[in-house]
C-alpha cells in the first residue's frame, strides 16, 4: 500500500516536470517564430490540463499551475530571465492565468474523480452480481461460509473472516482466507462473542470496543444469527462504499443460509414422512410374512396333536416336513430382517475369515433343498479348492436368498443352476434358472428395497422385497458386484464376483498344475 502511494508521488512529480519542460520548450520555439507572449500562456494552460488528467487528485495540477506561472514570468515577461515584472498588465495576466488554470484544473480533476468512481462502482456492481449468482448454486453450510469469506477477501483490500455461530452464545473456529496468518488474527474472540450475544456491530469505528483493530458485524436474518463477520481495519474506518459491499455480501449470505435451513427442514420432514410410510409398509409386510408360515406351523402341529392316534407315520412325517419348511422360511426371514436393520444403521460389520468356497456353497445348497418343489438344482464347482476371505454367514445368506428366489419365482418344474468359476482375479458365483425371467418393469430397480412381485407357485407367499437389496449390500461390502439379467433362452441369472488376491490365485494355480 505504502509502496503504491510512493510510486504515485514519484510519477506525479515526473509528469509535472515533464509537462512544464515540454510546454516551456514549445512556447520558446513559438516565440522564436514571433508568436505573442500572451498567446504562449495558453500552451501552459494545455499542459496544466493534461497534467491534471494524467495524475490523481488536485495537487499535481495545482503545482503545475504555480510552476507554469513562474516559468512564464521567467522566460516570457520583461525583464526576461528574472522573476520581476515591469509591465503591470502582465501582473494582471499572470493573476488571471493562475485563477483560470486553477479553476480548469479543479474541474478536470473533479471530472476525473467522477469517471473513476463510476468505473469503480460499475466494477463493484459487476462483482456483486457475480457473487450473487454464485450464491444461487451453492448448498451446504460449510460451502456457504467458504464462499462468503472468499468473496469478501476478493473484493476488499483488507482481510476478513467469518465465525460460524453455534447457538446464541458460542462461536466455532472462523473461516478465513489462507493468506491470514495466526499473528494477524484477533488475540481472542471476546469482542466477536459480545457481537453475537448483543447482535450489534462492534469493534473499530463503532462505540463498542473502539480500540479493537477488527470490526465485527453479525450475519443475520430476521430471526437468526448465523455467524459473526470480522474485518481487519487497523486504525482506519471502513469506507461507506466498502460497507455497502460488505452488507450486500453478508445479507445475501444470510438469505442463502436461510434457504439452506429451510431446505434441510423440508428434507427432514420428507424423510420423516417417508420413514413413517416405510415403517408402516415394513410392519404390514412383516406381519403378513410371519403370519403365513406361522399359521401353517400352528395348523400342522395342532392337527398332529389332535389326530396323532389316527394318523399314519407317513402323514405325520409329511406334516412335520411342512412345519420344518415353514420354520426355515421364518428363519430366513429373521436373518434378512436382522441384516436389513444392520444395513439401515449403516453398520454392516463383516467378520471376515478365510473360507473354503465349496463349504459355503454346499451349506447354502442344503438349506434350500427342503424348499424346492420339483426343481432340479445343479451345482457346478471348480476342480480346485478356492479359498476366499469373506463373512461366511452372510455369504451363505446371499446364496440362500438367490436360490430361494429361483425356487419361488419360477414354476415348480424349472431347472436351477448354481455355478462357481474363476475369471481373471475374481471368483464368479452365478445362480440361473430357466423360468419366466425377471419382469421387465422391475428389472432396473430390482435391487431397491421393497421391490417385489408374487411368486409363480400359487402356494408360495408374497415376499417383502428385501432379499436382493440385502444381497447387493453384502456383496458390495465384500468389494464385489451383483448383477441381474434375463437369459436369452429364458429365465433369469444373478451373478456376483468377489475379488481374490493375486498371490492366492497363483498359489492355487501352482497347486492345480498337473505334474
Ligand atoms: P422377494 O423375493 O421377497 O419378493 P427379493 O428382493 O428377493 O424379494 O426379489 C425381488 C423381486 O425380484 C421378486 O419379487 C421377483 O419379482 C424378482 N426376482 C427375484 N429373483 C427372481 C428370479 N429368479 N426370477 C424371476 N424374478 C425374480
Amino acid at each position: 500500500m505504502k509502496q503504491h502511494s510512493y510510486y504515485n508521488h514519484i510519477s506525479g512529480l515526473l509528469k509535472c516536470i515533464l509537462s512544464l519542460v515540454l510546454s516551456t520548450a514549445v512556447a520558446l520555439s513559438l516565440e522564436s517564430l514571433g508568436v505573442n507572449a500572451i498567446n504562449l500562456i495558453l500552451i501552459y494552460l494545455i499542459a496544466i490540463l493534461l497534467t491534471t488528467l494524467e495524475t490523481k487528485g488536485y495537487f499535481w495540477g495545482a503545482l503545475t499551475c504555480i510552476a507554469s506561472m513562474f516559468s512564464f514570468n521567467f522566460f516570457f515577461t520583461e525583464p526576461k530571465y528574472t522573476f520581476e515584472v515591469s509591465d503591470p498588465n502582465y501582473i494582471l495576466s499572470l493573476f488571471l492565468f493562475l485563477t483560470v488554470s486553477f479553476i480548469a484544473s479543479t474541474l478536470v480533476s473533479r471530472l476525473q474523480m467522477h469517471v473513476r468512481s463510476s468505473r469503480y462502482n460499475e466494477h463493484q456492481a459487476h462483482l456483486l452480481y457475480e457473487i450473487s449468482l454464485g450464491y444461487l448454486n451453492i448448498s451446504g453450510i460449510a460451502n456457504i461460509f467458504d464462499y462468503a469469506v472468499k468473496s469478501l477477501n476478493e473484493i476488499l483490500e483488507y482481510p476478513s473472516m467469518i465465525y460460524p455461530a453455534k447457538g446464541q452464545s458460542e462461536l466455532i473456529r472462523p473461516y478465513c482466507p489462507d493468506s491470514l496468518t495466526i499473528k494477524d488474527m484477533p488475540e481472542n474472540n471476546t469482542v466477536a462473542l459480545w457481537c453475537l450475544t448483543n447482535v450489534v456491530p462492534c469493534g473499530c469505528g463503532t462505540s463498542y470496543f473502539p480500540t479493537s483493530k477488527w470490526k465485527y458485524l453479525p450475519v443475520k436474518s430476521s430471526d437468526n444469527v448465523f455467524g459473526i463477520a470480522a474485518f481487519f481495519c487497523g486504525n482506519k474506518e471502513i469506507s461507506k462504499e466498502d460497507m455497502v459491499i460488505i452488507e450486500t455480501i453478508l445479507s445475501q449470505m444470510a438469505l442463502t443460509m436461510e434457504r439452506e435451513q429451510m431446505h434441510d427442514s423440508q428434507e427432514s420432514i420428507r424423510m420423516e414422512m417417508q420413514k413413517e410410510q416405510l415403517q408402516g409398509n415394513i410392519l404390514r409386510s412383516i406381519s403378513h410374512d410371519l403370519r403365513t408360515p406361522l399359521t401353517g406351523i400352528a395348523g400342522s402341529s395342532n392337527f398332529i396333536m389332535e389326530s396323532y392316534d389316527r394318523l399314519d407315520k407317513k402323514t405325520i412325517l409329511g406334516l412335520l416336513s411342512d412345519i420344518n419348511t415353514d420354520a426355515n422360511r421364518l428363519n430366513q426371514l429373521a436373518e434378512n430382517l436382522l441384516s436389513s436393520t444392520r444395513l439401515q444403521e449403516g453398520k454392516i460389520q463383516l467378520s471376515k475369515q478365510e473360507e473354503v468356497v465349496d463349504d459355503i456353497v454346499y451349506e447354502a445348497f442344503h438349506r434350500v433343498e427342503k424348499n424346492k418343489k420339483k426343481h432340479e438344482i445343479s451345482l457346478h464347482m471348480p476342480d480346485d479348492v478356492i479359498m476366499l476371505s469373506m463373512d461366511g454367514k452372510l455369504m451363505i445368506q446371499v446364496l440362500v436368498n438367490l436360490l430361494n428366489n429361483a425356487i419361488v419365482h419360477t414354476t415348480p418344474t424349472a431347472d436351477i443352476e448354481l455355478a462357481v468359476y474363476r475369471e481373471n482375479n475374481y471368483v464368479v458365483f452365478s445362480v440361473s434358472d430357466n423360468g419366466g425371467g425377471i419382469e421387465e418393469g422391475i428389472l432396473d430397480k430390482i435391487f431397491e428395497p421393497f421391490v417385489t412381485t408374487p411368486g409363480k407357485d400359487p402356494d408360495s407367499h408374497h415376499g417383502m422385497g428385501l432379499g436382493l437389496s440385502i444381497c447387493k449390500s453384502i456383496i458390495e461390502a465384500h468389494g464385489g458386484t451383483l448383477l441381474a439379467f434375463n437369459n436369452e433362452q429364458g429365465g433369469a441369472t444373478f451373478r456376483f464376483m468377489l475379488p481374490c488376491k493375486k498371490q492366492m490365485q497363483s498359489y492355487y494355480e501352482k497347486l492345480t498344475v498337473p505334474k
